[in-house]
């Protein structure tokens, strides 16, 4: 099964999590070196796995716990974020030219399936209801001559050939001449595989693209063969400039370490996929599906993103109706502070309050600072002074209480204090009432 190694994987990470109540450094440790183990399995490379540990564990420290999610759950939505992130987020669109016609240069090592995806590519764009030309141009072997002129004949598109006797760019250029006679839509040009990279490949690519100036130079890559394919990719990008990669032999790929690594490591997007031996088994690649297939499990994810929708609504709501009635306290507060590490940004929370205006960058990072000290302080608090910040105002000794169990200052307590009725002040005003409730002075 696709990815399945990979998938199973996973889902050990997953299971060391049932029982949890929230996420914390601690006990996500486990299911991380779960993850990190199954993606090295996968052979995805070790920079790139490093780089997605680090980017899961981040977002996790960070976050918020959803009502009714439980930590498991968010555990795998994130996961498939970063994962979705991992391949390029976006699916990668093949370009067409403006001009006629769209020339698409494609490259490989020999047994990648490259030939296959030439007429796999044309079939796939005759759908589109694009008119397409396959030129052969790999001049070094008579049977390739052959198999792209089978598969052509097979898929209904017309083959431009001259041989083996004529120099590979001059095949291509002759064929271009000949597309734009025929007024065709796109002409997809095959060029000669090797077993290996070497020199005389790549000045012949070189000369080929040179001779027709494509819009498209896509490398065809196994993707059994796993973070190699991801390598070629970059040597193949360095050398000859591609604009991206097509991933074959998918259906057979139990582990994905291609899929996950290649835009990772080249920079070049995976532009579309091989996933059987059919015509009509090439699809783009879609990296959110990819991600779902990997974790396979579509509903909990849908289930976490429409929890994360509903919170969002009813805080949004609630705080609403807290601002107009200038009863914001420091449950309100903490809430808040809590959002903000869910959301990942100050600057949100902050756009959200109205009148508010920008913030710079160092601004956010010096208010992210501020809200856990905050945040230690109101967790100090007792329920009743939450409730009734006035019990804080009057007593001195209720917030040296909290500064010693918060391990915070005296005048950093007030300060809290102080800041909470500024805050209910000003939220009135912005809103405009007409009455703003009192600042009360602090007693000593
Ligand atoms: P080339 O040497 O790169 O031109 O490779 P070919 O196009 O001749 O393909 C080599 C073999 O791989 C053939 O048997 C194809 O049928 C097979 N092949 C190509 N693409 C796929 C794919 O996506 N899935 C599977 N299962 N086989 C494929």
């Amino acid at each position: 099964e696709m990815f399945g190694q990979l998938t199973s994987g996973l889902e050990s990470a997953w299971s060391k999590l049932k029982g949890a109540e929230v996420l914390t450094k601690e006990n996500i440790a486990e299911p991380m070196r779960d993850i990190r183990r199954a993606l090295l399995e996968a052979d995805v490379s070790l920079p790139v796995v490093r780089r997605f540990v680090q980017n899961v564990s981040d977002r996790v420290v960070g976050v918020g716990l959803i009502r009714g999610v439980r930590p498991d759950q968010q555990l795998v939505k994130i996961v498939h974020d970063e994962l979705v992130n991992l391949m390029g987020g976006e699916v990668s669109d093949l370009v067409f030219s403006k001009s006629s016609p769209t020339v698409i240069l494609l490259a490989g090592l020999q047994g990648v399936g490259k030939t296959t995806v030439c007429a796999k590519l044309a079939f796939y764009l005759k759908k589109l209801g694009k008119c397409c030309m396959l030129v052969a141009a790999d001049v070094y072997r008579p049977a390739a001559i052959d198999q792209i002129t089978i598969l052509g004949n097979q898929v209904g598109v017309p083959v431009y050939k001259e041989g083996t006797e004529v120099r590979p760019s001059q095949i291509a250029k002759n064929g271009l001449e000949e597309a734009k006679k025929r007024k065709t839509d796109v002409v997809i040009v095959d060029t000669a595989g090797r077993l290996q990279i070497d020199k005389a490949m790549m000045d012949e690519l070189k000369e080929v693209k040179q001779a027709v100036n494509p819009t498209e130079v896509l490398l065809v890559v196994d993707s059994m063969t796993g973070q190699e394919a991801a390598a070629l990719v970059t040597t193949f990008n360095i050398e000859i400039g591609i604009t991206g990669a097509i991933l074959t032999k998918l259906d057979g790929d139990s582990r994905g370490g291609a899929a996950l690594s290649v835009r990772e490591v080249s920079g070049r997007p995976i532009k579309l996929v091989g996933r059987g031996e059919r015509m009509e088994d090439l699809e783009p690649f879609y990296p959110d599906r990819m991600a779902g297939r990997i974790l396979g499990m579509g509903d909990v994810l849908s289930f976490v993103e429409k929890a994360q929708e509903v919170m969002r609504e009813e805080d949004a709501e609630e705080l609403q109706k807290k601002i107009m009635s200038a009863k914001f306290d420091f449950n309100d507060f903490l809430k808040q502070t809590r959002a903000v590490a869910q959301m990942g940004s100050v600057s949100r929370v902050i756009g959200m309050i109205p009148g508010m205006g920008k913030v710079t960058p160092a601004q956010i990072r010096e208010a992210e600072k501020n809200l856990k000290i905050m945040e230690s302080m109101i967790n100090a608090m007792t329920a009743e002074e939450r409730e009734k910040p006035e019990l804080l105002a009057e007593s001195p000794t209720r917030r040296r209480r909290v500064a010693t169990e918060s391990g915070k200052t005296e005048q950093q307590v007030s300060q809290l204090v102080a800041q909470l009725f500024q805050m209910r002040v000003r939220m009135k005003n912005l809103l405009g009432a007409m009455e703003g409730s009192s600042i009360p002075a602090l007693k000593n």
